[in-house]
């Protein structure tokens, strides 16, 4: 644009234009320009930090995120208005603050970008009908899809399917592709990626940083907010940059991609994050985007195929480029009666030790202690332990979610809704996935090191050893068989418990229902 003409636009309006806590996307079209006519806004807010009870690091994370994204900013020339939690001038609400501001610097325009939550998203377009100001939103030029390309992709389909998304988009993006076929002549290598981490195997530590964030702390708690876990504010080990974001992932390419695939869904007492790139709340800030990620592993395994096989290589691409945008597009497409949905109709309370970690269970009190101390778990620990447990104890959903979505760092309602409610906990009744995910002892003890070091014994259903997870998986079964018999997925498990002796079935139910009795202590 030529000068003469800018200037012309710069005395005429006088632009606001909001950037949410996790919309930090330092590539975005908007920051290549500097506009004296656009004031950006950014807002540390009550409304934000009081609506879900979060993890420390969580709330110390975004905040320092945020206030780096501010320094960014104003180091490029562009001029910033950042509220932070105690600041007078702040009202704690979105649509206040916005109003204030407005009336307050004539702001003649307000621009926004595609909010990624619900909650949000309405919020903001009551917002424009109630200010009188021209208003307008673009994308957040973050995510592969659009909001509305996966109605697009499933019009006329009456199931959503993971695999079928995923195979589109690698299509579409020519990610993995070789022409029009998938290199190596397979789409999918997920049963190559399932070993157990060995005893006599090393595991490889995590990249931390050491931030002093104590201020950031003093500053939330000062506020009264209530938060869980524990804050490790003078050594903050999470990326609050995008140079950070960008270091965390090349070490995971560099020292432990070449694991990842194949330990994907192994689980130890050894490591908190085992091969997993822990790249979630980057990529969820959008302090780093889905597809420079995807192209970076792609990269290493096209220059380098000895080495980064493409079983490792297809099977973390597809968590992002498959999962990750699927998970976006349900959440669009369904929301907001998916945030109400209770398939099983489940109304257990979580037990008190979801918040402690004090449980005789290993598994769970390795899953639950680190996601308290580190607020992370890897997939596999949020899917077949903790998930695993509050779905086969009849945990009501409500309750379910509203942990997930505070503990964990990376947790924002459009992919943490839709892996508990969806993927872990089936209370969708099969939107997201095509069976519950459960299993008995078995299979925890095949993929972890828990069950060795363990009050319960894996091997046994009932009596006073026995491991919970044994009776309570068929208990399950039997009580919501209306439901999930006709389930092709699930007819095998059906046959093995018809088999069952009547007065072993009989006392399996009772052993289950002693645990119910005495959840509060397990
Ligand atoms: P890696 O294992 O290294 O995987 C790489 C990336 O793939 C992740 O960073 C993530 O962006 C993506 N990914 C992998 N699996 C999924 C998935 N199922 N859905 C969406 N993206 C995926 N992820 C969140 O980002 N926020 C959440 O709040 C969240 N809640 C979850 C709740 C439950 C009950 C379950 C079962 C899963 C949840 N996940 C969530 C998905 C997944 O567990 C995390 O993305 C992953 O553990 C983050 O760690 P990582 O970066 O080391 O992932
Ligand atoms: Fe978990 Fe049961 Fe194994 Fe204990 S025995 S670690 S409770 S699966």
């Amino acid at each position: 644009m030529m000068h003469a003409e800018r200037k012309k636009r710069s005395m005429k309006n006088k632009i606001l234009r909001l950037i949410l806590g996790d919309q930090l996307n330092y590539q975005h079209s908007w920051f290549r320009e500097q506009r004296p006519d656009v004031t950006y806004l950014m807002m540390e807010m009550r409304q934000e930090t009081d609506y879900a009870r979060h993890h420390a690091q969580k709330l110390i994370g975004f905040f320092a995120a945020m206030y780096n994204f501010v320094a960014f900013l104003r180091k490029s020339g562009h001029q910033v208005i950042y509220l932070q939690l105690q600041d007078k001038k702040n009202l704690q609400s979105l649509s206040e603050n916005i109003k204030s501001l407005i009336a307050e610097n004539g702001f003649t325009h307000f621009e926004y970008l595609l909010p990624d939550e619900f909650r949000v998203d309405e919020q903001l377009k009551k917002l424009s009908k109630e200010i009188n100001i021209e208003v307008s939103s673009s994308d957040t030029e973050h995510f592969i899809t659009k909001r509305e390309d996966f109605q697009e992709i499933f019009s006329g389909k009456k199931k959503y399917l993971m695999e079928t998304f995923y195979r589109k988009l690698r299509q579409r993006t020519g990610v993995l592709m070789d022409g029009d076929e998938p290199a190596g002549g397979r789409w999918n290598y997920d049963l190559e990626n399932r070993k157990p981490f060995k005893s006599h195997q090393k595991a490889i530590p995590p990249l931390e940083f050491n931030h002093d964030y104590k201020s950031i702390w003093k500053e939330i708690t000062k506020a009264g907010v209530k938060s869980i876990g524990t804050p490790l504010d003078s050594k903050f080990p999470w990326p609050t940059t995008r140079k950070e974001s960008i270091s965390v992932l090349n070490y995971f390419l560099d020292e432990l991609l070449t694991h990842f695939g194949e330990y994907q869904d192994a689980m130890t007492s050894r490591s908190w994050s085992l091969f997993h790139s822990r790249i979630s709340f980057s990529l969820n800030t959008k302090m780093i985007s889905p597809l420079e990620v995807i192209k970076k592993a792609e990269e290493r395994f096209r220059n380098n195929p000895e080495h980064y096989t493409l079983p490792q290589v297809e099977g973390f691409i597809r968590q992002i480029l498959g999962w990750r945008e699927y998970m976006r597009g349900i959440y669009w497409a369904e929301m907001p009666q998916f945030s109400n949905l209770n398939f099983f109709e489940h109304k257990r309370k979580l037990p008190a030790w979801f918040w402690t970690g004090k449980t005789k269970m290993a598994c769970l009190h390795q899953a639950i202690t680190q996601s308290l101390e580190h607020a992370y778990a890897h997939h596999i620990q949020r899917l077949m332990v903790t998930g695993n447990f509050a779905l086969l104890a009849g945990i009501n959903p409500d309750e379910v979610d509203e942990w997930y979505h505070g503990i964990y760092c990376d947790a924002i309602e459009w992919v943490e809704i839709t892996n508990t409610r969806g993927m872990s906990q089936f209370a969708d009744g099969g939107i997201v996935g095509t069976k519950p995910y459960i299993s008995s002892a078995a299979y925890i003890n095949k993929m972890s090191d828990h069950c060795k070091g363990c009050t319960y014994d894996y091997k046994i259903k009932t009596g006073e050893k026995a491991c919970p997870f044994n009776s309570l998986y068929w208990n399950f079964l039997d009580n919501h068989r209306k439901k999930l018999e006709n389930n092709p997925r699930m007819g095998m498990m059906y046959k093995v418990w018809d088999k069952m002796q009547a007065n072993e079935k009989e006392k399996i139910i009772l052993q289950a229902q002693k645990f119910f009795d005495e959840i509060k202590i397990l």
